[in-house]
């Protein structure tokens, strides 16, 4: 189950060790079949820059707590960085830094003129209020802003951060910089700078490449029978869309466990009732395991929660067709083997996930010019960005004969390693 993970703290970190050396792997791998020399997988396999940091907080209870933080820069060669900070129990530096590869290989995979970067701090907000919330986002920015800024390394929302924190830690930065600079950070309110599309740009684009996946298999979304592994930012939209794409819905979870209905789960009734943090099955007794859940008879699985689900002793069980990686790291990489080998059509989570990205991106571009675009054409653009990237990377795959996520690392690398090249560094 996803919420027995905490529990034991060495093997949560070990499993995130292992994170990072698959991340590697599979990047020098990549490396290898464009026909990069060894000096530029040495380059890429760590970020250029790590910083820790030390924050201290003053409690509601008048004690100060003193949290750490991370910040992970990991290749600005094509332009500043940009990825999300994270407020997790279970944040470590290894998992820090391998999701700042993730987020170079995202935005290189959808084209942007960004690096990855990605931030962390250890805290459980589940237990924190409003106001040692905002001292913990504001004391964060103080500590990292001479790092950061619109033209150096942009952040944005992550697991348990949303577009509050991001208005404080905008707020904060243009104090520190004497003007105010939307253009910092991304994932903003509306009334701040922030993008229409944006809170749910992760499921839509998602939602995109699950119907691009579909019509490779041969499958109609509409009546298809989806399963859900996270209720969160990603998982409580893309439910929503798929249902009303007129997919059924026939399993969701949340940390505690999961819910099954092979007839369809109600999914607003459900929406109504989950807390800002996604859960939801504790309202209910009938629940199965997240384990449970992974194997149920579904047409398409979506693991949207967290890392290292869908291993080599559950791989052989999965019964879907397709499996779309809306999660970071959700399958490891001899369960990613079994997969294919199954013919299962995996979809890599650098691929299904780099819609929040990409709506980030448009939301920069719109702080940058000052002008801003409607819904619509934030959808558009987003569907073209996606629907493009789906097919180069199935197209690699299929002319290289190598599973998706090699293809979307070799599509996803290769403009950080030309860059990095022209710049003379490697
Ligand atoms: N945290 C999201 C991700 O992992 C979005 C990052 C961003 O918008 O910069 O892709």
């Amino acid at each position: 189950m996803v919420a027995d993970k905490a529990a034991d703290s060495t093997e949560t970190k070990n499993k995130k060790m292992d994170v990072l050396h698959s991340t590697q792997t599979v990047v020098k791998t990549a490396l290898e079949k464009l026909g990069y020399p060894d000096e530029v997988f040495d380059l890429l396999k760590e970020p250029i820059r790590m910083m820790t940091v030390r924050i201290p907080v003053r409690m509601d209870d008048g004690s100060i707590k003193i949290f750490t933080g991370y910040r992970a820069q990991h290749n600005d060669a094509v332009g500043p960085t940009k990825g999300g900070v994270r407020f997790h129990p279970d944040v470590t530096e290894t998992e820090v830094k391998a999701l700042s590869i993730w987020m170079s290989l995202k935005a290189g995979i959808v084209d942007l003129p960004y690096g990855g970067g990605k931030g962390g701090i250890v805290c459980d907000p589940r237990e924190m209020s409003f106001r040692e919330l905002e001292g913990l986002s504001r004391g964060y920015v103080r500590a990292i802003s001479q790092i950061v800024g619109p033209t150096k390394d942009i952040p944005a929302p992550d697991v348990f951060t949303n577009s509050q924190i991001m208005a404080w830690m905008m707020d904060e930065y243009s104090r520190i910089d004497e003007f105010n600079n939307p253009g910092f950070i991304t994932g903003k309110p509306l009334v701040l700078g922030g993008s229409h599309g944006r809170e749910s740009a992760t499921a839509k684009g998602v939602t995109i490449a699950i119907n691009e996946a579909a019509k490779k298999k041969g499958i109609n979304v509409k009546g298809a029978r989806v399963v859900v592994q996270g209720f969160g930012n990603a998982g409580s939209f893309l439910s929503k869309f798929l249902h009303d794409a007129g997919a059924k819905v026939v399993g969701i979870s949340d940390a505690y466990g999961g819910l099954h209905d092979p007839d369809g789960l109600d999914i607003d009734y459900l929406l109504d009732r989950r807390d800002s943090f996604g859960t939801v099955t504790k309202l209910f007794n009938n629940t199965i395991s997240n384990q449970e859940l992974l194997e149920l008879d579904c047409d398409i699985l979506v693991p949207a929660a967290v890392e290292n689900q869908i291993t080599e002793h559950n791989a052989n069980n999965i019964k879907a067709s397709i499996v779309v990686e809306a999660a970071n790291g959700p399958t490891t990489m001899e369960a990613t083997k079994i997969l294919t080998e199954r013919g299962i059509l995996l979809v890599p989570d650098v691929l299904a996930s780099a819609g929040g990205v990409t709506v980030s991106y448009f939301e920069w571009v719109q702080n940058n010019q000052g002008f801003y675009w409607t819904e619509e054409e934030i959808e558009e653009k987003l569907h073209a960005t996606m629907t493009k990237a789906f097919n180069t990377i199935y197209h690699t795959a299929e002319t290289r004969r190598i599973d998706m996520r090699l293809a979307a690392y070799i599509v996803g690398v290769r403009k950080m390693a030309e860059a990095s090249r022209f710049r003379g560094w490697v």
